[in-house]
C-alpha cells in the first residue's frame, strides 16, 4: 500500500499560501519531505491524518509529544496545531503572508489588520523539526488521548491496516499502550493468525524496538478536554485559545498551577519573573522540565538577574539554533553538526565523558565557545520546544474552560486533577 501523504499535503499548501510560496515555506516544506519521504513516517501519518479526523467527529483531541509536534508536514495534514514556521502574519481573507523579526515567536507579535481590511492571523513558532537522527533506527510517534479512546484507537488501527499484525503492548498501570507494526506474512498461515499479537516470540521479540510503532498515553488533561468539550458542545479546535485575554491570564499565573504543564515546578520563579510574551515564559517552562548539573544554581542565578535566563537553553531545538548561529558566524551553512551536537545534549552523551569527543572538537574548530560546551555537559536532559508547544496548546484550551465555565471546571476537573492548595 502506498502512503501518499504528500498530494493531500501540497493541497493545503497551495490552498493557503496560493501558487507562488514564499521561500522559507517551500524550503521548510521540502526538507520535511525529503527526509520522510519512502520511510514509515508516511504510513505513520497517514493513520494519524485518519484518527485525526475521527477525533474531531468526537470532539476529543490527540497531543502529538516529542519533536514531531513542530513539524511542518504534521500541521498541514492537520494532526498537529503547532505552526513551526518563522513568526509570520496571514490573511484568511487573501492570503497574505507576511513575515516579521520583530517577535522570536509568532504568538508574540503584536495584532495587525491586513491591508484588505481582515484581522491577520500571528503564527510561526519558530521551530526546527530534527528528525534526522531518529528516522533510520526506530520511527514511531507517541500521542496523548483520553484514556477511554483506547479500545475505539485499536479499532481504527486494525480497520486501517486490514492485513497488518500488532505487537499490543500495555504497561502494567494500563496507562501507555503501544502498537508495533509486524512484518508482514504472506499465505495460508497469515489468515490463521490473530492480529494482535500480545506475546512476541523469536525473531519478533529480538527486533520489536525497530518495528515503527505508535505509543498511546492516557492523559488525564486530554480526557478532560473531551469531557467539557461534548458536555458545552464546543468544538475543541474551535476554542480561541491564543485570545489576548486569555494569553493576560496565562501569563500573570491566573489560572491554575497544572494549566502550566504537568510537571511544572518553576511556579514561584515565574511569578517573580512576570513573563509577559512566550519568548519568556517558554524557558522557563523548558527549565522545569531540564535535568542538569548545577540547576539549583542556575535557577537562583536567574531569580537575582532574570537576563540570564537567555544565556542557557533549555530546549533541544534551542541547543539546535545556538550551536547554529555560532557555526553561520564562522561560514558553515550545513546544520548536520548541529543537529548532533543537539542530538547529543539532549540525552546527556556530553556528560557521559569519552562518548563524543571527537564532536566536542569538532565544534571548538568551528567556533562554538568552550564555555557553552561546559554547559552542554551540564545537561542530563532537554525537552524537546515541540512537544511543550502542543502542550501550551492543550492547557490554553483548558484554560479557555476555566475561564468561561468555571462552574463547570470546578465540577469536573477534581476528577482528573489533585486541586492545588
Ligand atoms: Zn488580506
Amino acid at each position: 500500500m502506498k502512503y501518499d501523504i504528500w498530494r493531500d499535503a501540497e493541497e493545503k499548501l497551495h490552498a493557503l499560501y496560493g501558487e507562488e510560496i514564499h521561500l522559507p515555506v517551500t524550503a521548510r516544506y521540502q526538507r520535511e519531505k525529503k527526509r520522510m519521504q519512502n520511510t514509515d513516517m508516511e504510513m505513520l501519518l497517514t493513520f494519524l491524518r485518519h484518527l485525526a479526523c475521527r477525533f474531531r467527529e468526537l470532539k476529543a483531541t490527540f497531543t502529538l509529544r516529542g519533536r514531531t509536534g513542530a513539524s511542518f508536514a504534521c500541521w498541514l495534514l492537520e494532526i498537529t496545531d503547532v505552526n513551526p514556521l518563522p513568526p509570520h502574519y496571514y490573511c484568511p481573507h487573501c492570503r497574505r503572508i507576511e513575515f516579521s523579526n520583530e517577535e522570536k515567536y509568532g504568538w508574540d507579535l503584536p495584532e495587525k489588520t491586513c491591508s484588505c481590511g481582515t484581522g491577520m492571523l500571528r503564527d510561526g513558532m519558530n521551530t526546527v523539526f530534527l528528525p534526522e537522527i531518529d528516522l533510520p533506527d526506530s520511527v514511531h510517534m507517541d500521542l496523548d488521548i483520553p484514556g477511554e479512546l483506547q479500545d475505539d484507537v485499536q479499532k481504527e488501527l486494525l480497520a486501517f491496516f486490514p492485513d497488518q499484525r500488532f505487537y499490543r503492548r500495555e504497561t502494567v498501570k494500563n496507562d501507555m499502550v503501544r502498537y508495533s507494526f509486524l512484518p508482514k506474512v504472506d499465505g495460508p498461515e497469515a489468515n490463521q493468525q490473530e492480529r494482535i499479537i500480545g506475546k512476541p516470540t523469536g525473531n519478533v521479540q529480538m527486533f520489536i524496538d525497530i518495528y515503527p510503532h505508535f505509543f498511546f498515553l492516557n492523559a488525564p488533561k486530554n480526557a478532560l478536554l473531551w469531557d467539557l468539550c461534548r458536555k458545552t458542545e464546543v468544538k475543541p479546535d474551535q476554542i480561541p485559545c491564543l485570545s489576548p485575554e486569555l494569553l493576560r491570564a496565562y501569563f500573570e499565573y491566573k489560572l491554575p498551577g497544572n494549566l502550566y504543564d504537568s510537571v511544572f515546578k518553576n511556579a514561584a520563579l515565574i511569578k517573580a519573573i512576570k513573563p509577559e510574551q512566550f519568548s519568556e515564559l517558554l524557558p522557563l517552562l523548558g527549565l522545569g522540565h531540564a535535568n542538569m548539573e548545577g540547576q539549583e544554581q542556575i535557577k537562583a542565578q536567574i531569580q537575582s538577574d532574570h537576563q540570564v535566563l537567555y544565556d542557557y537553553d533549555f530546549f533541544f531545538e534551542d541547543i539546535y539554533d545556538r550551536v547554529l548561529s555560532f557555526l553561520r558566524a564562522k561560514g558553515v551553512f550545513n546544520d548536520d553538526l548541529a543537529v548532533q551536537a543537539a542530538n547529543l545534549a539532549k540525552s546527556g552523551r556530553f556528560l557521559r565523558r569519552g562518548f563524543s569527543e571527537g564532536i566536542q572538537i569538532e565544534l571548538i574548530k568551528h567556533g562554538v565557545p568552550e564555555s557553552y560546551i561546559a554547559y552542554l555537559k551540564k545537561i542530563r536532559y532537554v525537552y524537546p520546544r515541540a512537544h511543550m508547544l502542543t502542550n501550551i496548546l492543550r492547557d490554553l484550551r483548558l484554560a479557555w474552560f476555566f475561564i468561561n465555565h468555571s462552574s463547570l471546571w470546578d465540577e469536573m476537573s477534581g476528577k482528573y486533577f489533585i486541586k492545588e492548595c
